[in-house]
């Protein structure tokens, strides 16, 4: 059995980034970049007015004085005069600064003849610069805009706009397979009978894989049934990634392993020291062009869970060409004290409570294992506690990671 470092270091040095592909800017929110975006212009790409009113040599500006103006210049025009002295330009927010001017007049605090072609100011002075912004203040066109590998957020989507990203490189979208296995399943819209109990790990896995913007493709519930698991798990392997889950034990009707020695996939890892989660299982089948990771994770839906969490996510940040698809763990104290057990690193359910300093507090929950989901319902998530057994007084810390 290999440690969870072990496992993350197989999971490195085994999964690649997918292949590129060019994508238009309205697709690319949630998408991974291939390739570093430059700027293609200067921001703003002229010395512009940040307001409506007159632009203005400022050391003529006094309470009360006239100034002849000599033209308007609206947003998308140019200014064709320079001011001059005792002269202004009409002027509006975003439109290019005239020659000559060096601030701008509120229209709030002028009086403008439009007839006379005359403006009064009403304000005792103004200094250089006031209400103007230079060309190139927030980036010089060759900026380095957004970084190789950087996940194209919403609010990213108008900054990639203005430097002419009309077109992406990107990494293709990772495809994935999910197929929970056991006889005992049923739909989740069926009551269970005797001995049955409803898929939670299906939904649950393909949802956590959706949310990061993957194509999930449902494979329905795979029997404990040599056969009919095998062409389940076939159709799986058209995939980037197969996500199975149950039958990965050491029980009498734990096929997945073998079925997939038996389909060719090659064996990365199997059994992690991780509670709860520890037959987990991990492969790879390589045809001549593409690869399917496989991963079997332990049919308990909080192990499932925690397995997606530590080592699937780790392979489909890669895959994706991203760092890591979660936000990063943090350091968190604990707010109660927490009995630890075993003789495996444990991930444990927890709540953030506030934080008295620098450091967040988490709650552990009060959790009754892989089978609990009830528990999840109110966790942000997992405080990793060391392996062995020990009390663990309020105000310990621990490695906190977030499960959204
Ligand atoms: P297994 O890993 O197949 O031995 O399953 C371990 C436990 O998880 C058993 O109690 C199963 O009934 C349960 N289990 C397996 N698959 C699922 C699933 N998709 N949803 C909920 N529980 C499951
Ligand atoms: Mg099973």
């Amino acid at each position: 059995m290999i440690s969870i470092e072990q496992a993350t270091t197989l999971i490195d040095s085994t999964a690649e980034a997918l292949p590129t592909e060019e994508i238009s800017l309205s697709d690319a929110m949630g998408r991974v970049l291939a390739k570093e975006i430059l700027a293609d212009v200067d921001s703003p790409p002229h010395r512009k007015s940040v307001m409506d009113g007159f632009a203005v040599r400022s050391d003529e500006i006094k309470q009360d004085c006239k100034l002849s103006v000599i033209e308007t210049v609206i947003a998308g025009g140019v200014p064709s005069n320079t001011v001059e002295a005792g002269q202004a330009t009409r002027i509006m927010t975003g439109a290019p600064m005239p020659e000559g001017a060096d601030a701008v007049v509120m229209i709030e605090l002028t009086n403008f003849d439009e007839a006379a072609g005359q403006v009064t100011i009403q304000v005792d002075q103004i200094n250089p610069g006031h209400h103007v912004m230079d060309r190139g203040t927030n980036f010089q066109k060759g900026a380095t805009i957004f970084e190789q590998g950087h996940r194209v957020r919403a609010l990213d989507i108008g900054l990639l706009a203005e430097v002419g990203a009309a077109n992406c490189l990107v990494y293709r979208r990772p495809r994935v397979a999910v197929l929970p296995t056991g006889n005992e399943l049923v739909d989740c819209g069926v009551m269970p009978s005797d001995g049955q109990i409803r898929n939670s790990n299906g939904p649950m896995l393909a949802s956590m894989l959706e949310h990061q913007g993957l194509e999930v493709s449902d494979l329905g519930i795979g029997l404990d049934e040599p056969n009919q698991l095998r062409s389940s798990i076939e159709r799986g392997l058209e995939h980037d990634l197969l996500l199975l889950s149950g039958g990965v034990s050491a029980g009498t009707m734990d096929l997945v392993p073998t079925i997939l020695n038996e389909l060719g996939v090659e064996q990365v890892f199997h059994k992690v020291m991780v509670k709860p989660g520890k037959p987990i299982y991990f492969g790879v089948l390589r045809t001549n062009d593409r690869c399917t990771y496989v991963f079997g994770l332990p049919g308990n839906p909080v192990s499932s869970l925690v397995g997606c969490r530590l080592f699937v996510a780790r392979a489909i940040s890669i895959l994706m060409g991203v760092d890591s698809i979660y936000p990063q763990a943090f350091k968190i104290a604990l707010s109660k004290d927490h009995e630890a057990r075993g003789n495996r690193p444990t991930y444990w359910p927890g709540r953030l409570v506030g934080s008295t300093t620098a450091t967040r507090m988490a709650e552990p929950l009060n959790w009754n294992g892989s089978s609990d989901l009830m528990t999840l319902g109110t966790a942000e998530g997992l405080i990793a506690f060391p392996e062995g057994t020990n009390v663990h007084p309020v105000g310990s810390e621990f490695d906190f990671y977030p499960l959204v």
